[in-house]
């Protein structure tokens, strides 16, 4: 009956047109990979501004309604995961780009839009928004502030919450906090802002922010060099970060196991490198003059070659190129296809000791029969690698040896269990291996200050 009240409510406040419930909700699913199965919920709510999303909170608020928020669904931790008791918000409608600033170089977007059209409306200005990952044509900007996405150019602009300036959010009691402002500086207290971001859902609804934009570099040059050992994958870093002074923007790795199946799947039989080196790094340099750019990197990259810094190198010569090139990074759903059962993780750790701890980690999961194959793969600069293990049998007892397998010995490196794809459900038992019990129950005090009834995302991170 109360059931019923709530929806009733809901309806009368936001129109029939906005409240899915029963066989519509059949077409609807909660992650981008798994459409074939039919979201779980009482109700999917579709508001179009933030005073539908205020009018759904404070309805939820009344009932003491579990929410869940849906973005792009893109995310990799099970954070969109709902039950048949809760009504999910998507928030697809709310998708418009309100204004571009020129002048402050500011975006202001409602938290539906898809990113690439993000990052399309300010290259059409001549600037751009730098975030960029492989789902950026699923994912929402609010679904990436919500995880504090980083991606592939976190080494030179930051991760999500470095560009961000400013956020409009919906509170669990629909109240309403409009800090859409424009400024760089602003030490006025606390910076509420940041609490929202990377905190999947869990202690409000963002319906609006401002991004920060930078000048769209006049150059673009991709390289993809292959190594003999990891030490020179390191060593090369630094060296090309010295030689290039600010304009390297991305250095990415991926281990043979990664390259061998992408290269194929992107190149067929024309492979940019033999496939036969343990390391490849995709590299790309931004700066101000295309010819000048690419002929210093040319210069460069000869020079490790005569050092015997990097074994060979394959230097994009168009744009087009460019962008095949990339796909060997951004693609990785061409692995995923590879995979029986696949598991994700994304690790933090000391640059230096990255290839000590998958060495280690190798080791482990060759002990596990159902592990078929494991793909490493990362943001190299940024010291984040990602594995995506292949197994033969799915179910909790998998899970859990695998994650066991991967996780345990990230402590004594000192490394996070999650750098950029956050917890969600599938990292909450592991939370403790990155987090101190004193952290821990500050979040919990946060949550509980912010969230009082726990209707926000219940269930996700703590
Ligand atoms: C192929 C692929 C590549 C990827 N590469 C990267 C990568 O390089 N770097 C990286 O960081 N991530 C990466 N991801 C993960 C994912 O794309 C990001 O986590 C993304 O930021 C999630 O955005 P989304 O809109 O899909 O959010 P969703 O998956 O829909 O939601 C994610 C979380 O945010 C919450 N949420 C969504 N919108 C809002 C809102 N408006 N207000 C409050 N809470 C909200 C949800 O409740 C959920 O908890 C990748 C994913 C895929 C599939």
């Amino acid at each position: 009956m109360e059931e019923w009240g709530i929806i009733q409510q809901l309806i009368n406040k936001l129109g029939h047109g906005k409240v899915l419930t029963g066989d519509a909700l059949k077409a609807r699913y909660s992650h981008i990979w798994e459409m074939d199965r039919p979201i779980q919920a009482k109700a999917l709510l579709l508001p179009d501004s933030t005073e539908d999303l205020s009018a759904i909170m404070k309805t939820c608020y009344q009932f003491g309604q579990p929410v869940v928020v849906h973005g792009g669904l893109t995310n990799l931790v099970g954070s969109t995961q709902s039950s048949l008791q809760d009504v999910v918000i998507s928030m697809e409608k709310m998708n418009r780009i309100l204004e571009v600033d020129e002048e402050n170089r500011t975006l202001t977007v409602e938290a539906g839009a898809i990113l690439e059209s993000v990052q399309l409306a300010a290259l059409e200005k001549d600037l751009m928004f730098p975030l960029n990952f492989g789902a950026k044509g699923s994912a929402q900007i609010g679904g990436a502030i919500s995880t504090n996405a980083g991606g592939l150019k976190v080494f030179k602009y930051g991760m999500t919450r470095n560009l961000v300036m400013g956020l409009e959010v919906v509170l669990a009691d629909g109240r309403v906090i409009n800090s859409l402002k424009k400024l760089i500086k602003d030490n006025t207290g606390y910076d509420l802002k940041q609490l929202f971001i990377g905190a999947e859902g869990t202690l409000g609804v963002i319906t609006k922010a401002v991004l920060k934009l930078i000048e769209k570099p006049k150059s673009r040059n991709s390289a993809l060099l292959a190594f003999k050992d990891y030490t020179r994958v390191v060593k090369t870093l630094r060296w090309l970060e010295s030689s290039l002074t600010g304009t390297l923007s991305a250095y990415e790795v991926l281990w043979q196991v990664t390259y061998r199946p992408m290269a194929a799947a992107v190149f067929g039989i024309n492979l940019p490198l033999a496939p036969d080196f343990p390391y490849y790094v995709l590299m790309e340099t931004s700066g101000a003059d295309q010819d000048e750019d690419r002929r210093r990197l040319e210069d460069l990259l000869s020079d490790a070659l005569h050092h015997g810094m990097i074994a060979d190198a394959a230097l994009s010569d168009s744009p087009a190129q460019q962008e095949q090139l990339w796909e060997l990074r951004e693609h990785m759903d061409h692995v995923v296809a590879r995979c029986q059962h696949d598991q994700h993780f994304d690790i933090s750790l000391p640059i230096g000791q990255i290839e000590e701890y998958v060495q280690g980690v190798l080791k482990e999961l060759d002990k596990i029969a159902f592990v078929r194959e494991c793909y490493v793969f990362g943001h190299m600069a940024d010291g984040n690698i990602h594995l995506i293990v292949d197994k033969t049998k799915a179910g909790e007892e998998s899970v859990n040896a695998v994650n066991e397998a991967v996780y345990t010995p990230i402590q004594s490196f000192g490394g996070s269990v999650s750098a950029e794809h956050g917890i969600g459900m599938h990292k909450k038992a592991y939370l403790h291996y990155s987090r101190s019990p004193d952290e821990i129950s500050l979040m919990q005090s946060l949550k509980q200050m912010m969230d009082p009834l726990g209707i926000l995302n219940p269930g996700k991170i703590l």
